[in-house]
């Protein structure tokens, strides 16, 4: 692999990965992200199964999301209540669960979990900030054991909020996923002021697009095409470019079955033009 820029996907693991990789291979996708299985399809024997697979496809898998049973993205408020660590009926059992997705991820010789964390506490609210501070730095310190970064998400607060706890939980192998789309879709601000502030921890990257809602904040914008939403993917790579970014370019396109492929195709014909211009690679 001669570029340091190769697109990826994020690829979803169930009955349906060997359609997915073969469109991977198809299309010249070298590295996947992935979403953790659920606890019951991530023994040593299941880990062989996968590591066949994407050696099989050529794709490297360049990371490891954790996804929670009950977690709903139905709309802003029920994000709040359901999804990450933040929810205090759900966080200890999630918590055991990341650390047991670093093992999975560990053991598949993938160097980055990553998560939602969920909507952090704003930071006046101090012993809720500074319990998510913990936990954090504990998670930090688990995959550290396990020779790994973990990389959070981006979309659920403002890049500034980010930023700052990123400097609370002061460890080095905490790292940002810098998905652009997401600060539209979560109306949390402009996603490329956003890339900039966040630019020292920026350690991989969703490319995806999304228009603004009407009322940014209180309702979804809406996901959209690469290239077709308010985004403005070309910036977004020519801002990579000047922050230094290295790592693959992982598309997300959060629809299921055919289109998504489709759209996956175009995503691919969109980013390799765009880095031959930007990167000449
Ligand atoms: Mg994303």
């Amino acid at each position: 692999m001669t570029t340091k820029h190769p697109i990826g996907a994020f690829i979803i693991v169930d009955d349906g990965l060997n359609v997915r990789l073969d469109a991977a291979k198809k299309l010249g996708i070298r590295t996947a992200q992935i979403l953790a299985p659920p606890a019951n399809r991530r023994e040593t024997a299941d880990v062989r199964i996968l590591q066949e697979k994407f050696e099989k496809a050529n794709v490297k898998i360049t990371t490891v999301f954790c996804g929670f049973e009950g977690e709903s993205y139905a709309n802003i408020p029920t994000v709040q209540e359901t999804v990450g660590l933040v929810p205090l009926e759900t966080r200890f059992p999630r918590f055991d669960e990341t650390k047991a997705i670093s093992d999975f991820a560990a053991e598949l010789g993938v160097g980055v979990t990553a998560l939602h964390l969920g909507f952090i506490p704003e930071k006046s609210d101090t012993v809720a900030h500074r319990d998510i501070v913990e936990l954090t730095q504990q998670l930090c310190d688990y995959c550290q054991q396990n020779a790994q970064r973990l990389h959070l998400e981006t979309g659920q607060e403002t890049a500034e909020s980010l930023f700052q706890f990123i400097q609370d939980v002061n460890r080095k192998n905490l790292a940002v996923n810098f998905d652009p789309a997401n600060m539209i879709l979560y109306g949390s601000g402009q996603p490329i002021p956003a890339l900039k502030l966040l630019s020292g921890h920026v350690k991989s990257v969703h490319c995806k697009d999304a228009k603004w809602a009407a009322n940014p904040g209180k309702e979804w914008g809406e996901e959209v095409l690469l290239g077709e939403g308010d985004v403005n993917i070309e910036l977004f790579l020519k801002t990579l470019k000047q922050i230094g970014y290295e790592g693959p370019l992982t598309i997300e396109r959060e629809i299921s079955g055919e289109q998504q492929i489709k759209d996956i195709e175009k995503s691919v014909a969109l980013l390799q033009r765009l880095r031959s211009e930007i990167w000449d690679e």
